[in-house]
């Protein structure tokens, strides 16, 4: 065994990594077996106006139902997904799935606006050229508006190769297709870029949400983010409301959008489906016209 031990030795041979490689070899199997046999599903959470109390969107959120372990969560397969290429296959489904659901709830709940349907894309997927004809594609499929879709891409996504984000997004928005900062707050956007995407929304990270009220730290950048996404013309959505007291400060800083366990949990798409026709209007909204 070339396994030493004790102060100042190194590690030269570490029998777990072999473990762990060959149980991603084995999940990367799952997967892609996962794909072809339609194990995976969405979830959608509504997107709530926190003026009117209303669902204005929802963001489609991808679990695994796996025949043995149940409903599996997207950060338990994700990061694999996106390291070993399957994200692009996966997330083409999930845009078609998502826009499919979209056309067919415009359909049968009518409203002037449409409401937004929101889908993540990875890092990989992004970068992948052929995102543009993926995206068009699954609309056409769904007889689905451009303007009905919002893409949701990490602040540090977009800051890899700022240059190419920007002209990624220049097309999408060209198209109507809008376009969301998530986790806004984690990662390191320079404010010369952020004014130059052409972004309209910028989601504040619920790790934010979450110390409203509690330290004032978090109350602070949650104030700021707000008056910088006024002052840059875009609306601001937070993430992982999940009390009243949250909500309420939220509204105070006339913070457009809310989403969270307060509101409702991400649904299957038939609960989704019924909450919609309920429409329901959420009390508590103080501003309510
Ligand atoms: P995200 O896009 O930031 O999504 C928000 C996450 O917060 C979701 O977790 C959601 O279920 C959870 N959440 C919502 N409200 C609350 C709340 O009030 N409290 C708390 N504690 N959590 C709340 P989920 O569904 O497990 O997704 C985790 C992440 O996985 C997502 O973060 C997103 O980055 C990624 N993901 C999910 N679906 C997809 C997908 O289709 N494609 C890609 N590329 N990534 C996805
Ligand atoms: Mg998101
Ligand atoms: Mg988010
Ligand atoms: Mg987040």
């Amino acid at each position: 065994r070339a396994k030493a031990k004790g102060e100042g030795s190194i590690e030269i041979f570490d029998p777990s990594m072999n473990a762990q490689a060959l149980a991603r070899f084995h999940m990367d199997a799952d997967l892609r077996r996962a794909l072809e046999r339609n194990e995976f599903v969405l979830h959608y959470q509504p997107v709530v106006g926190l003026r009117t109390g209303r669902i204005e969107g929802f963001e489609a959120l991808v679990r695994w139902r796996h025949p043995e372990r149940g409903m599996v969560p997207p950060l338990e397969f994700i990061p694999l997904a996106e390291e070993t290429g399957l994200i692009v296959p996966l997330g083409k489904w999930v845009l078609e799935e998502a826009c499919r659901q979209a056309g067919e709830w415009r359909r049968k709940f009518p409203t002037g606006q449409p409401r937004l349907m929101n889908v993540n894309i990875s890092a990989r997927q992004f970068q992948h050229r052929d995102l543009i004809h993926t995206v068009l594609g699954a609309l056409h499929a769904a007889d689905l508006e451009p303007g009905s879709l919002k893409l949701e891409i990490t602040e540090s996504i977009m800051m890899r190769d700022p240059e190419a984000s920007l002209e990624a997004m220049k097309v999408f928005r060209s198209m109507d297709i809008h376009l969301v900062v998530d986790d806004f707050g984690t990662g390191y956007s320079s404010l010369g870029y952020l004014k130059r995407f052409p972004v309209d929304t910028l989601k504040i990270d619920k790790s934010f949400v979450e110390g409203i009220g509690r330290d004032p730290e978090s109350s602070a950048i949650v104030a700021a983010v707000i008056s910088l996404a006024r002052s840059l013309g875009m609306r601001v959505t937070a993430e992982g409301i999940e009390t009243q007291e949250q909500m309420q400060h939220l509204q105070r800083l006339h913070c457009d959008q809310g989403q969270g366990y307060h509101f409702s949990r991400p649904l299957p798409p038939e609960a989704a489906e019924a909450l919609l026709a309920q429409d329901p209007r959420w009390p508590g909204s103080s501003f309510s016209q």
